[in-house]
């Protein structure tokens, strides 16, 4: 008998499955993620344990079909584990307060209250002439990459994804253009139906709503809109700043809203402005809003548009070059869209032309996408050394007060020769000036610091593309 097993003789069954129970509950906990368990193993209840068979009781339909697909095996395995014999299990819905009603004791000769199952009915559908948006199969957790700049948004939607309507309701997304909030709207919804077929997943832009709600006005036909809308499990908008200014569309979204809120379903918002700056929005939209988690997505830093566009590489089975990825992705900064953009035109272009991919075919054909790239120099805004070297410092791992010093370290060296070439790129000073802001340097240090940075930076693409990175912020 293993540690974890109960001994079967000493008890009575009732207490055998409540201390089973209790085990099994202490070991899922480590199996499973902490939201999962929160929100769907935890409020399980044993209920009786009969002919080899273990009847759990759970809150609702939704954990049932959710336990069932999900982690009926794991359940299973860990029960099994503890009472050291092979059982079923079979999950049943029953109200909280009988659930917590403790064990009933399996002799008492009655069934487990099951709840009739619900007959399927006929999913409602959008009037006649109107069509849903699909699910984009590519956009799921999988293909999504993680930096600082999105993980918030990111662990916001995995944790609704894992448990709809349980963890925070609303999940609000905000962020520019082009930065993956469509991508983990889409996420949510491919994960759901993967995992719970059952559940009536719906992704509808800020613009289709309108056109579905005018439609139906049109026609008459706003009882079957409503019905369609009401009828969503988890609610996908998508762009919500676009109905922000049209007064009907915003009170029928808002009615929406509250009708699935209020009936515990999961819905998900993206905007290209957080709540507060929707300002065309109706005040109770926004506090409404803002009960769930509010979540920003902003621009990747270089390493993450570097992750992005080797993933997506990957996946369509491209070879690019890494020196051709440092250099797209030092140069696209603020926009995924047009980094993968650039890569399928680059892509096409060489394949077309049958040319090798290089830099330099990347300059040549990707002019148009360079919004990023450096201002001549007389249109420059002025930077002076200071900021250069607080910039540096920040994207090099180290400070302003090590740069101008006397350390020689590897790291500090590298950051001092960078922001000195920098200083001799972005600024019109000559190099003695330049040596005074770094701790009184001379000339000829400057000079010499300068051309290792450009050695160093011609051997190494990746170091080239974080200068690249930090000459554009700075240039911003
Ligand atoms: P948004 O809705 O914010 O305008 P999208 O979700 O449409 O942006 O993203 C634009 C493109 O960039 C999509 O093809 C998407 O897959 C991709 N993308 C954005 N962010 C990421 C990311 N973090 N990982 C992988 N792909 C991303
Ligand atoms: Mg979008």
């Amino acid at each position: 008998m293993s540690d974890e097993q109960l001994n079967l003789g000493t008890d009575d069954h009732a207490t055998t499955l409540r201390r089973a129970w209790e085990r099994a509950l202490h070991m899922l906990g480590n199996k499973v993620s902490k939201v999962t368990f929160e929100s769907y193993i935890r409020p399980i209840r044993p209920l009786s344990y009969e002919d080899n068979e273990v009847a759990l009781g759970v809150p609702s339909a939704f954990a049932r079909e959710w336990l069932d697909r999900r982690h009926r095996s794991l359940i299973r395995a860990t029960l099994e584990s503890v009472l050291g014999t092979n059982v079923e299990i079979r999950f049943t819905v029953c109200p909280s307060e009988q659930r917590q009603l403790t064990l009933i004791s399996i002799d008492d000769g009655r069934p487990a209250a099951e709840e009739p199952r619900p007959k399927p009915a006929k999913p409602a559908t959008l009037p006649a002439g109107l069509t849903e948006s699909p699910l984009v199969a590519r956009y799921t957790f999988d293909s999504f990459v993680i930096g600082r700049s999105n993980r918030l948004a990111h662990a916001g939607a995995q944790a609704v994804a894992e448990a709809p309507a349980t963890v925070y309701n609303p999940l609000f997304i905000y962020g520019g253009s082009g930065l993956g909030k469509t991508h983990l709207l889409h996420a949510v919804g491919n994960y759901i139906i993967q995992n719970n077929t059952n559940c009536r997943v719906v992704y509808v832009d800020g613009e289709n709503f309108t056109d579905h709600y005018v439609h139906s006005l049109r026609e008459r036909k706003t009882d079957e809109f409503r019905r369609y809308y009401r009828s969503v499990d988890v609610w996908l908008v998508d762009d919500i700043q676009s109905i922000a200014g049209k007064e009907q569309t915003k009170e029928e979204f808002f009615h929406t809203f509250n009708a699935l809120y209020q009936t515990g379903k999961q819905i998900v918002i993206s905007s290209d402005r957080s709540p507060k700056d929707l300002r065309t929005m109706d005040e109770r939209l926004r506090s409404r809003f803002e009960c769930g988690l509010i979540a920003d997505v902003g621009a990747p830093d270089l390493e993450t548009r570097v992750a992005i566009m080797q993933a997506r590489c990957e996946h369509e089975s491209w070879s690019i070059p890494d020196d051709v990825v440092y250099y797209i992705a030092g140069a696209i900064q603020s926009n995924v869209r047009a980094l993968e953009g650039a890569i399928t035109k680059l892509i096409a272009y060489s394949s077309i032309m049958k040319c090798p991919i290089s830099t330099e075919l990347a300059q040549s054909v990707l002019g148009e996408y360079f919004i990023d790239k450096p201002l001549p120099r007389h249109l420059r805004k002025g930077v002076s050394a200071e900021q250069i070297i607080e910039a540096v410092a920040g994207r090099f791992g180290t400070t302003a007060e090590a740069i101008v010093g006397q350390g020689r370290s590897r790291e500090v060296s590298l950051a001092r020769q960078v922001a000195m070439f920098l200083c001799r790129e972005l600024t019109e000073t000559p190099l003695a000036v330049i040596g005074a802001s770094f701790g009184n340097r001379d000339h000829s240090t400057v000079k010499r610091a300068i051309s290792k940075a450009e050695s160093l930076m011609d051997a190494d693409p990746a170091l080239a593309a974080q200068v690249h990175d930090v000459r554009m912020r700075l240039e911003r």
